[in-house]
């Protein structure tokens, strides 16, 4: 029989698959693609999808485009968050801790960093999480937000 965590788990790579492939695929393209989230209740049809590597390209984005500017993590959200149909803005390639504090058990992480992601580089600098969610595909930000 298949159970409820398998049933989502599969839907969540079919989903996530066909959601998010499109944003993280590229830096920046200029053919529309409509967005939808993962349950496909949300839908757009962005005019920009931008993905930027460093903090100077995000602020380049802001200050540069016009309309409303959405970020997107994962998808994974159920209400109308991400949709827009002027710029969405992906940090898929801002990922990864940048600063750690041993003392403090503090880690700084990028937005863009998937739950599943974390687990090792965590573990690798001695602060390894005592639980993990079993959907783990949603960004840090996203989670957050
Ligand atoms: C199968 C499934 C199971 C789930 N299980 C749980 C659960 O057990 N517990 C729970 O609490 N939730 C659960 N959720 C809900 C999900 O965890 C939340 O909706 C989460 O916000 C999704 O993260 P995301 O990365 O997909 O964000 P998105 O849905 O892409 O975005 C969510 C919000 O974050 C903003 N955002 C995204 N990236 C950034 C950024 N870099 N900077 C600023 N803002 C940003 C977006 O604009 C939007 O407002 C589940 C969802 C699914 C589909």
């Amino acid at each position: 029989m298949l159970s409820r965590r398998h049933f989502l788990t599969s839907l969540v790579t079919v989903a996530a698959a066909q959601a998010v492939s499109p944003t993280i695929s590229f830096a920046e393209q200029k053919r529309r693609i409509p967005w939808r989230n993962w349950s496909g209740s949300q839908q757009c049809f962005p005019e920009y999808r931008k993905a930027p590597a460093t903090i100077a390209e995000l602020q380049e984005i802001i200050t540069s485009s016009t309309g409303v500017i959405r970020p997107v993590g994962s998808g994974h959200s159920f209400s109308a968050l991400v949709p827009t149909d002027d710029t969405l803005v992906s940090l898929s390639r801002m990922t990864g801790i940048v600063d750690h504090n041993p003392d403090k058990l503090q880690a700084t992480i990028q937005g863009g960093t998937r739950l599943g992601d974390i687990g090792q580089p965590l573990e690798d600098i001695g602060q390894a999480l005592t639980i993990m969610p079993d959907i783990d595909q949603q960004s840090l930000a996203g989670c957050l937000a």
